[in-house]
Formats: structure tokens, sequence, C-alpha cells
């Protein structure tokens, strides 16, 4: 449906992407996810002929979009990361405008403006003005304008930024509900939204796709890593000794002691599981209780930290706190 072949883009001497290729199927959501600075914006604006790129295509549905715009743009509604709102018009006057670029025929336009306005529940607004509405309202009207006529493809550059926690999950609705009969993609710096709502992860660092799959496989990535906690009712030499006699662990951290206890967290080089029965045995062997012991799995969190860690510390980019 979207192929994405070899982008490259630089701003002056700044490589903002670097020989990118990807390919959008059909019918699914799918997430961007990179740090600020990622290229997200970019891609986005690339794919939607926004901006041209230096080197490489987009063909959506065939079409290539700085050749054939009119036809690859007509598959698509683009919500910008800042959406191009006329402040002095109300409501219902910028989505008529819309629908009017849009070249919905005119006699559908009101019908098509009322849909998208119930859709995105804009309808008890409709006569405001822009400029007097609040970011989230303002950002349901850019979501609205981007559905209207409903394209095929709806591209969304971080729909929840500045919105507040209900707004969010509104929003989130709705881009579930458009994914039943729409192709979605989203970007975002959250790693939490990527992977509540998108069928299909795309990691993105540096202008680079660094790795890419459904959320579960993505997971397995970091297969080895997950680590099990203990807490130890003795002292840490005795804790030492029995540790020393089990083969599979890589690492111990020692995260504190009680008058009478420790805690530890344990690395292991593979089956968390095997490690953990052979740690419970062991230690009731040697009759010394293990008060709590838990397997930690490996999450997306660490994926993601591991795969844009290492590319972006060299870079300016900025770090944000939400991840
Ligand atoms: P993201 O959306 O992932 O945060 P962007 O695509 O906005 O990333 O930016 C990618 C890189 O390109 C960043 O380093 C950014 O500073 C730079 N950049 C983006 N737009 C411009 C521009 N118009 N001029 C110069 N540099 C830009
Ligand atoms: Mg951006």
């Amino acid at each position: 449906m979207i192929e994405v072949k070899h982008l490259t883009k630089k701003y002056g001497n700044h490589l903002a992407l670097d020989d990118l290729s990807f390919t959008i199927e059909k019918g699914q959501i799918y997430g961007f996810l990179g740090p600020n600075g990622a290229g997200k914006s970019t891609t986005m604006n690339i794919m939607t002929g926004y901006i041209g790129a230096d080197q490489g295509d987009v063909l959506i549905d065939g079409h290539n979009i700085l050749e054939e715009p009119e036809a690859a743009k007509k598959c698509i509604g683009y919500l910008p990361e800042i959406p191009p709102l006329y402040l002095d018009m109300t409501v219902l006057e910028y989505l008529s405008f819309v629908s009017e670029l849009k070249q919905i025929p005119k006699n559908k336009q009101t019908i098509e403006v009322e849909k998208v306005m119930n859709l995105v529940k804009l309808m008890d607004v409709s006569n405001r003005l822009v400029r007097n509405l609040s970011k989230g309202y303002r950002q349901r009207t850019g979501l609205a304008a981007a559905v209207l006529g409903f394209p095929d493809i709806i591209i969304l550059d971080e729909p929840t930024v500045g919105l507040d926690p209900k707004q969010i999950i509104e929003i989130r609705q709705l881009i579930r509900t458009l994914s039943k009969n729409h192709t979605v993609i989203l970007s975002s710096h959250i790693l939490a939204e990527v992977q509540e709502i998108c069928d299909y992860v795309m990691i993105i660092s540096k202008g680079h796709l660094v790795a890419s799959g459904t959320p579960a496989e993505l997971k397995k990535l970091s297969h080895g890593k997950d680590s099990i906690e203990l807490t130890i009712k003795a002292d840490p030499q005795s804790i030492q000794s029995v540790l020393g006699s089990i083969s599979d662990i890589q690492n111990v951290s020692w995260k504190g002691q009680t008058k009478d206890s420790c805690n530890i967290i344990i690395e292991t080089s593979n089956n968390a599981q095997k490690v953990c029965e052979e740690l419970s045995l062991a230690f009731a062997i040697q009759r010394i209780p293990v008060t709590r012991l838990n397997i930690k799995k490996a999450s997306l969190e660490d994926i993601f930290l591991e795969l844009t860690e290492h590319l972006e510390e060299k870079g300016d980019s900025h770090h944000d706190s939400n991840l």
C-alpha cells in the first residue's frame, strides 16, 4: 500500500534521514517510535508530499508522491505535528474549507463535515472560532480535517502530544475505531502509547530504522535479558556462597540490605525459570528463607533504550523524560 524506498534527507549538513526504507500494508495501525529528533516528522512530511526528499521514493498505492501528487494525496489524510489551522475561522468554516481543498463534491460537503464532527465530537463547538478552542479541541479539529473524506490512509504525527489523560484516552479510542476501515500510521516518542495501540512498530533513531515488528516480536529481541529479583533472609556472605553453586548466573546486583535480609537482582544467561527453581532449592537446602522471588521479564522499554541509546548519545538530540 505504501512503499518508502531509500529516503535520505539533509537539512544543511545535518543528515535527518539516512537511507530509510519500509513497507506499509493495508488495514493495520503502524507506529513510528523514536526519541525527539529521530526523523519521524520528516518521514511523515515526505510521505505526504509536504516536503521533498534528497533521495529515495514514496509510492502510495503505486503512485509516486512527487510525480502524481494528486492521485497519491487523495488516499491520504494527514495530521501534521503543528496542524495548519486558521484561527479566525469557526470549526465549521474551517472544515468546510478543508472539504473544498480536498475536492469533496459540493453536494456532499455538508454531510461529510457533519460525519467527521460527530466522529471526533466537535458538534458542541462547531460555531466557535478556532482561536478560542482549547488544545484538546484544536487537536480534534486537526484530526477531523485529516479524517475528512475518509481517505484509505490516515497519518497522524504525535496525535496525543499536549493532551490531558482523558483526551488521550479518547483520541486513542478514536484511532482504534478508524483502524477498522483505514490504515493508520502514527508517530510517538512514548513507548507505552505505541505499545498499546499499534499492531506494528517501527523504531527510528537518527534517521535509521533500527528495528521493526509487532510489539510481541520486538520483545523477543531481548531474549536472555530476563532477571530475577529476590529478598533473602541471610547475610551477604551466606547468600554469596549459595549463589556460587549455581550456573547460568550472569550478574548479581545488590540492591540493599535490612537488618536480616538482602535484596538482590540476578541476570541470567538463559532460562530464568530454571535458574529460579535452582535458587529456591539451593537456599532451602541451606535452610535460608527466600521471602520474595520474582522473574522480571525484559520490557519493550529496555529494548527501545538499548536500540536507540548508543546511537543517540553521540548526537545532539534531546532526551525526553516520558521514556
Ligand atoms: P522527530 O519528529 O522524530 O522529532 P524530525 O523529523 O522533526 O524528528 O527532525 C529530525 C532532525 O532534523 C532533527 O535533528 C531536527 O532538528 C532536524 N530538522 C527537522 N526539521 C528541520 C528544519 N526545517 N531545518 C533544520 N533541521 C531540521
Ligand atoms: Mg516530530
